[in-house]
């Protein structure tokens, strides 16, 4: 059998399993016991997770907290909300909309590791929301729209499909005359590099007219390993982009040290970081959110002149009008007719002249 299939057989979701990893809690026992939820990770990424430490990074996106529960600034039902489901356009379960040119495809609800902080969690996690992902209706509705020229095929995590959807997917998208780029969104490099495959490769690669990019989803460098570093330079050998997507998460990457550490060492596997997300209002995850200026003093204080710009990403806050940026504003410290005055993340200052229009 496949490692991978093997790896999500042998799913760490029962409290006796997630014992053989850590040192479980009477707390995270609790949460365990008591949640009706879909949870569970990996035996790949459960090993990664530290025995005696409840404060470790990936113990906490892994294990459910009792603090789920909690509920004061969620919004509800926020995937419809989120997603404009609510809408005149009448559109597929399968397709979220916020843009003109590009769409979301949802097509599985299945995960490798079902995060605890997911803002799909209503659907995925929790399991409360059910959509239809009708992979052939969302192909047709795609046809007939001709404005969208750029795919981001999501889920759940899309890479838990088996090579033949894949490669079916990827055909049928580009044979649309219509789509220019194919984006796959999956936490697999991460939780379950083993899935980057020979025969996936094979799937993915040659050199196409219609390119394959992936964001994946790491948050804290402990999840960087020797496995990611091949995973990622697989699918770049296929001619695949890989690009990151953090969600910022109190706790776990908030502070200056693990925020640069994280961005530094995607770069020394090749990633590139693309977004770090302000963690969404979705039910429930209250305990993982922080103030929204956080991810801009973040990039302030820990990325921007502290190290390369190939390390930054952009922060954004998801919204149901799209993502809007919440990029640090300090730069620009004064204009008059004469000139401008920059100030750099030391806090030295420079002028440069204004040239009239
Ligand atoms: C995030 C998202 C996209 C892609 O946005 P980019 O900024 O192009 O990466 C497209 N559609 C929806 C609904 C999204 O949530
Ligand atoms: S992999 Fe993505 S969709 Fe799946 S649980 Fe994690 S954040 Fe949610």
């Amino acid at each position: 059998m496949e490692e991978w299939i093997e790896q999500l057989q042998n799913s760490v979701n029962t409290l006796e399993k997630l014992k053989e990893y850590i040192n479980v809690t009477p707390q995270e026992e609790e949460g365990i016991t008591t949640l009706n939820t879909q949870w569970g990770t990996t035996p790949y990424f459960a090993s990664l997770m530290v025995r005696d430490d409840p404060n470790c990074p990936i113990r906490k996106q892994v294990v459910p907290s009792v603090k789920e529960k909690e509920n004061r600034y969620g919004i509800p039902n926020y995937l419809i909300w989120k997603e404009n489901r609510a809408t005149d356009e009448i559109r597929p379960d399968s397709i979220a909309r916020q843009y003109f040119d590009r769409i979301a495809f949802t097509v599985t609800d299945v995960c490798a590791n079902y995060c605890r902080h997911c803002f799909r969690k209503e659907l995925v996690v929790d399991r409360d929301l059910k959509l239809r992902m009708d992979v052939e209706e969302g192909l047709d509705w795609i046809r007939e729209h001709e404005e969208i020229r750029d795919v981001l095929v999501t889920g759940g995590d899309p890479f838990i499909l088996s090579d033949e959807r894949i490669e079916y997917l990827i055909r049928k998208l580009r044979e649309i005359p219509h789509i220019e780029m194919i984006r796959f969104g999956t936490r697999t490099p991460i939780v379950l590099p083993h899935r980057i495959t020979q025969s996936l490769m094979k799937v993915l690669s040659k050199y196409h007219r219609v390119p394959l990019w992936v964001n994946t989803q790491c948050n804290h460098p402990n999840e960087i390993t020797e496995k990611t570093a091949q995973a990622v330079y697989d699918l770049l050998s296929c001619g695949v982009n890989v690009g990151n997507q953090a969600v910022l998460l109190k706790g776990i990457n908030d502070d200056v040290e693990s925020f640069r550490k994280l961005h530094q060492k995607l770069l020394t596997v090749r990633i590139r970081p693309y977004y770090v997300f302000y963690c969404e209002p979705a039910p429930g995850i209250d305990h993982f959110r922080t103030p929204v200026e956080k991810g801009a003093e973040l990039i302030r204080d820990a990325l921007r002149g502290h190290t390369t710009g190939l390390a930054q990403p952009m922060y954004v806050i998801a919204t149901n009008i799209g993502k809007i940026p919440l990029m640090p504003d300090y730069y620009l410290v004064d204009k008059n007719e004469k000139e401008y005055t920059l100030k750099n993340y030391k806090g030295e200052i420079t002028t440069l002249p204004n040239i009239p229009d």
